[in-house]
């Protein structure tokens, strides 16, 4: 029987440190971790971690070359089906994802996937001439002209895909005065700017175009102006928003404006927003439980909340979110009150929020989700203090286009696609991302950046819109 060593673990700042600066959490392995890591793989011929990855990378494949010493082909192969294997191996719940599958898993620790990935794809950052290898990225000879709406991973991924496969020309239009989507406003500490920039930066090079400041209003109007083709990634990043008593008091913020207002460079900040500046001797609660409300305490605690509490109706193990980004909030000293819900803001002032009424829950019989509903327990309201209250709550589609009506039947709220092209009902216009999915993951809004990228391409070769945009019959609705 084989010998499986235990899993390796990366230097990581300890809670006390990294609660006090933005520096990215994890330091990521050594060349020596990534080698005794990569040996720990079984390279299964049926790889169940393959099949668990959204952007479906041949994990075995490229792990085979880490286990050789051989780091430009192990990134060669990862960029065969990834566009940002820097941002993934950061990004992705791997727990849920390949190393929630993988073999090794069901009797020892799963194998690192994500950190090894990011160490093979940090390794090649520092290289500039992989850039010209198969699968990086080609300069664009503008053979169509094509519009990306939105600038988040299912854009970018998009753009790459046309920009490198065929060399059309692409522009990216976003409405905010920064790039990447959501990716400009995930924490630092989970994300570091630089690695964004890395992306805008290698597409600009080969000729992608962005536009910033530019909401785009009707998809017909860009392809009046000439656009042969156009992909919409306008995401699903309007804040849900419960009516809630007292929800206009002053301290009262959206996660969403909560984190711009941390994470965007204050010469680029949207809406007239102030940056966020100091909490210090503030104490902040945010309402909510899945990865998004993590973000929120672990950011609140970094700009030096005295207390940060995060309210959530149901228990820990019902917690919607990653299960690595709870514990390490937990370990910065988040105060986290499971069973409980808001009832009410109140305000000592009449102006601005001083508590938040809340309730205990139990759980209940299970809902439609086969999760165990939550359920308010009679006359168990309690306070909680509050100077600034943080609602996160989720996120939806905002119905920014014109064209909406045509591209979202009801009841879904989100835009319709043929999974397999991309094609939405409007002749020429694709669209991924979480647009279409509801609020995901980036790399699932990167695979169907890819899916509608080759649709498209499939348009440009001669094949009918309407045969690329006719669901297959397990998915048309009735
Ligand atoms: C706080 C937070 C943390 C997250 N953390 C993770 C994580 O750790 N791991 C993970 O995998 N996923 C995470 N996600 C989810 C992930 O960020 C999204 O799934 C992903 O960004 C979706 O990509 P997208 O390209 O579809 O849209 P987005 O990233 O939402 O980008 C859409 C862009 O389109 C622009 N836009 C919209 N309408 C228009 C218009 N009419 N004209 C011009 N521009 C327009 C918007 O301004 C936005 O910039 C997180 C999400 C949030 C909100």
């Amino acid at each position: 029987m084989r010998e499986v060593k235990p899993r390796r673990q990366p230097r990581r700042q300890p809670p006390e440190v990294r609660k006090k600066n933005f520096e990215e959490v994890s330091e990521g392995f050594t060349a020596e971790d990534a080698l005794a890591e990569s040996q720990r793989c079984i390279l299964c011929k049926n790889p169940r971690c393959q099949t668990a990855c959204p952007l479906k990378n041949q994990i075995p494949q490229w792990i085979a070359q880490v286990q050789q010493g051989h780091l430009d082909e192990a990134y060669r192969i990862i960029r065969q089906t990834s566009p940002m294997p820097d941002l993934c191996s950061r990004l992705c719940p791997q727990e849920r994802l390949c190393e929630g599958a993988c073999a090794v898993g069901i009797k020892h620790e799963s194998v690192a996937i994500g950190l090894l990935e990011r160490y093979v794809a940090d390794q090649a950052a520092k290289r500039p001439e992989l850039k010209d290898q198969p699968g990086s990225l080609k300069p664009a000879q503008a053979k169509k002209r094509v519009a990306a709406v939105g600038s988040g991973p299912a854009s970018l991924a998009f753009a790459q895909r046309m920009a490198c496969c065929e060399g059309h020309a692409v522009t990216i239009f976003e409405r905010w005065p920064g790039l990447g989507g959501v990716l400009r406003w995930i924490p630092r500490f989970k994300l570091p700017t630089e690695v964004i920039n890395h992306h805008i930066e290698a597409l600009k090079q080969v000729g992608v175009t962005f536009k910033t400041g530019v909401e785009i209003r009707s998809v017909n109007e860009l392809l009046n102006e000439g656009f042969d083709g156009v992909f919409l990634g306008v995401g699903a990043s309007r804040p849900s928003s419960p009516k809630i008593p007292g929800s206009a008091l002053a301290g009262i913020l959206s996660s969403t404006e909560f984190l711009v207002r941390i994470y965007f460079d204050s010469e680029t900040l949207p809406n007239n927003w102030q940056p966020m500046g100091s909490l210090a001797g503030k104490r902040v609660v945010v309402l909510g439980g899945g990865d998004s409300a993590m973000d929120c305490v672990r950011s609140a605690i970094r700009l030096g909340a005295s207390s940060v509490t995060c309210v959530y109706r149901r228990d820990e193990a019902n917690m919607p979110g990653s299960k690595k980004e709870v514990k390490a909030a937990k370990e910065e000293g988040a105060n986290l009150q499971f069973l409980s819900s808001q009832v009410a803001f109140h305000s000592h002032d009449g102006s601005a929020v001083s508590h938040v009424e809340c309730i205990r829950m139990e759980l209940g019989a299970p809902d439609a989700s086969g999760r165990r509903s939550p359920v308010a327990v009679k006359d168990s309201t309690f306070n909680v203090d509050a100077d600034l209250v943080v609602l996160a709550f989720g996120y939806e589609v905002e119905p920014t286009l014109d064209e909406h009506a045509q591209l979202i039947p009801p009841p879904k709220g989100i835009i319709q696609i043929n999974p397999a092209t991309g094609a939405t009902a409007v002749a020429g216009v694709c669209a991924g991302g979480d647009c279409v999915t509801g609020p995901s993951l980036v790399s699932t809004a990167a695979r169907s950046g890819i899916v509608a990228a080759e649709g498209l391409l499939r348009y440009f070769a001669g094949e009918s819109w309407e045969a690329l945009a006719t669901l297959p019959a397990s998915t048309s609705q009735a």
